[in-house]
């Protein structure tokens, strides 16, 4: 299909088109593009824009992940779908490992997932020969699947689009948890050590630009960053958001 660019919800349009082509691919699961439908929702009435709460706490994130001794990016089948090439950057420049991490695993969709990633200058990517199980999660269940020497042994993991039991597996194994997630009310954002109240598409991209940014600051600062950083206060700052522009527009 051929979209006009002076429709209103062209960039909207855009996003899905590039999902469903995922899931023609095989990179992204039927239920992905369900839960990008929970995601659109709320970005719709945020405004489809980084808000000021949102950037900061990417700022937080991107001094969590460059202060970590062993950042993970954890990448499922709709980041790899919406942002393949700006998840890879990220993980340069914060020299972070990627792991390919997911919900509905199949093997032939890790591989599938893999080669894409490979196609935008992915190396040295882990996920596909997964060694050690998230524990509470039932160790015989693909979505607890993860490497010991990457989500399993990380200190900061961040997680685009997670569910609320990885989530919180994750954190009480005691790791810190960077979530993306557009919906602020999800169990994903409660549990989070950061959560980021932003769609990927901008997060990822804008985090790349704070990275390059603040790479070489000294860990004090970094750790000043970290430790004024509130989560409820950003998911608060979230909601208001919402309810003062839908009231704004009645
Ligand atoms: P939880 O278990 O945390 O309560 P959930 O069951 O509501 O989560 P899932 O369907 O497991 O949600 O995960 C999808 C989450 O990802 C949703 O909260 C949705 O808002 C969010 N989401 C979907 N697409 C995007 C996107 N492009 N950018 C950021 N967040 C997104």
């Amino acid at each position: 299909m051929t979209l006009s660019k002076t429709h209103p919800r062209y960039q909207s349009l855009c996003i899905r088109e590039r999902l469903t082509d995922g899931v023609r691919t095989g990179i992204t699961s039927q239920t992905g593009l369900i839960a990008h439908g929970r995601g659109e929702a709320f970005d719709y009435l945020l405004g489809e824009r980084t808000t000021d709460s949102a950037m900061r706490s990417e700022e937080a994130a991107v001094a969590m992940l460059l202060a970590a001794s062993h950042p993970v990016l954890s990448v499922n089948g709709n980041v790899a779908a919406l942002v393949p090439g700006e998840i890879i950057e990220l993980g340069r420049v914060l020299n972070a490992a990627i792991e390919i991490n997911l919900f509905y695993r199949t093997e032939e969709r890790v591989r599938i997932i893999a080669d894409h990633l490979r196609i935008y200058g992915a190396a040295g990517m882990l996920g596909e020969y997964p060694d050690a199980a998230l524990h509470p999660l039932p160790p015989e269940h693909p979505r607890s699947r993860v490497c010991k020497g990457g989500i399993y042994g990380a200190d900061v993991v961040l997680v685009p689009l997670e569910d609320g039991d990885r989530c919180q597996a994750l954190v009480g194994m005691g790791k810190s948890v960077i979530a993306i997630d557009l919906n602020p009310l999800s169990r994903t954002a409660k549990a989070a050590t950061i959560t980021i109240v932003d769609n990927v598409v901008r997060a990822i991209p804008n985090m790349v630009e704070l990275a390059i940014r603040m790479k070489d600051i000294d860990a004090d600062r970094l750790d000043d960053i970290i430790s004024r950083y509130d989560n409820e206060e950003m998911l608060r700052a979230a909601i208001e958001e919402i309810v003062t522009r839908g009231v704004g527009r009645v």
